[in-house]
């Protein structure tokens, strides 16, 4: 499959009119639309095998059961897991994280250690460990960025002590674009034998992973970022941190055997799965990056950085534009402000025209707070979008603009 036009007709949603103006999407950072391969597979799995998975002895569960765990199978290569049991199948990114920073501070962190973040993260990296910190009385580290987004790598390493037990910091920043030198990031994390977690909310589409080569202790995203359904997404775990963390939530599917006085648990990775699983977005998901890897993951990749830099290039062009988040690597992200318009008023306009991006803050409130702004217009691209499309969305910005002043 090639990535050109023919590619949209694998998304349906992509044909109506917004505001009697054809829908131009690009709010790919914040969801992706969904392939009728997807949506196809989600809705066979409620036609034909519905069934609760792993506890029934019947037909239909165990053709559930399989698909479920095919599922796995197919995340484990997409990533290139060590070992099926190291992927746990979460709502997403978030709850991810929660889990991860939960567990993390009930075994691993007491008073006064600390834990090492960045200035770009998502609040969804950034809240869960000042929750774990709360209850722990761990402290907070912040690695700084400079004017254009770029990490500031030194910074990360004067920041180790001691006392460092986890870093969390995200692969590619939402909005900013910024992708992070994850392997720089392990390795030196590594050298002063501390773990870290990699928020791959936007990486997993835009520059993908290949866990064992990058040596992270744990990744997560969402699949609805990367083409899947809604409320499915993943954490990976090294085997050997996942054995050693508490489980997070407790019910069904996490047992081995409860009594009163004592419950012991199942093995990985149904330790981490508690009730009932979302056997269809696992499905969802694995027709997703079915889909990613027939288009194409690198060709995508590629095709994403050419629509970002015929971007940059014609929105440069256009009269008072302020550009933020020119780090060195980028995925296909712009975040911009016309001039000292407001994001909002500028988002208003333009989805009148047709044209769907994302204003505000884009929950990194303390990255908004660090550039002084009340935050950005982002304009996020996926395999579906055209140059034709932003040269429509170039167009409407200009416009705004006219109006606006
Ligand atoms: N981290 C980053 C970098 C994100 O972009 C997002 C989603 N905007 C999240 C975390 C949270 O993802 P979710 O809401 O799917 O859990």
């Amino acid at each position: 499959m090639n990535v050109d036009e023919k590619i949209r007709q694998f998304f349906p949603i992509l044909s109506q009119q917004v505001h009697g103006k054809p829908l131009i999407y690009l709010d790919n950072a914040a969801t992706t639309q969904k392939p009728i391969t997807v949506t196809d597979a989600v809705s066979d799995y409620y036609e034909t095998i519905n069934s609760n998975v792993h506890r029934g002895a019947h037909y239909l569960s165990t053709l559930a059961t399989e698909a479920y765990e095919k599922a796995r199978i197919q995340v484990q290569k997409f990533i290139n897991a060590k070992y099926s049991h190291e992927i746990i199948f979460t709502r997403g990114t978030t709850e991810g994280i929660n889990l991860v920073a939960a567990t993390f501070a009930q075994k691993m962190l007491k008073a006064d250690d600390e834990v090492i973040v960045s200035r770009m993260e998502h609040h969804s990296n950034i809240v869960p460990w000042q929750l774990a910190c709360e209850k722990s009385g761990a402290v907070l580290k912040v690695v700084g960025i400079d004017q254009n987004g770029d990490l500031l790598l030194d910074d990360y390493q004067q920041l180790f002590t001691k006392k460092t037990k986890i870093v969390a910091i995200t692969h590619t920043s939402n909005s900013l674009g910024t992708i992070n030198p994850i392997k720089q990031i392990v390795d030196i994390a590594h050298q002063h034998q501390v773990p870290v977690l990699l928020d791959g909310a936007q990486g997993i589409k835009s520059c993908g992973i290949d866990v064992q080569a990058v040596d992270c202790d744990f990744y997560c995203f969402s699949g609805h970022k990367i083409y899947a359904p809604m409320g499915i997404g993943v954490l990976y775990g090294k085997e050997h941190w996942l054995e050693q963390l508490p489980p997070y939530q407790g019910g069904g599917e996490m047992i081995k055997h409860v009594s009163f006085e004592k419950t012991t648990f199942n093995d990985l990775p149904f330790k981490f799965e508690a009730g009932t699983p979302n056997v269809a977005g696992a499905i969802g998901l694995q027709h997703a990056l079915q889909f990613v890897e027939e288009v194409g993951h690198q060709q995508m990749i590629d095709y994403e950085k050419e629509l970002l830099r015929y971007a940059v290039e014609q929105m440069k062009e256009i009269e008072n534009i302020r550009l933020i988040g020119t780090a060195k690597e980028k995925s296909a992200i712009i975040s911009f402000l016309l001039g000292n318009h407001h994001p909002a008023d500028t988002g208003t306009l333009i989805d009148f025209m047709g044209i769907a991006v994302r204003t505000g803050h884009h929950c990194t409130q303390p990255l908004m707070d660090y550039l002084n702004i009340p935050g950005t217009v982002r304009a996020s691209f996926a395999v579906y979008n055209t140059k034709k499309e932003i040269d429509v969305f170039v167009k409407a910005l200009c416009s705004a603009q006219n109006m606006l002043d």
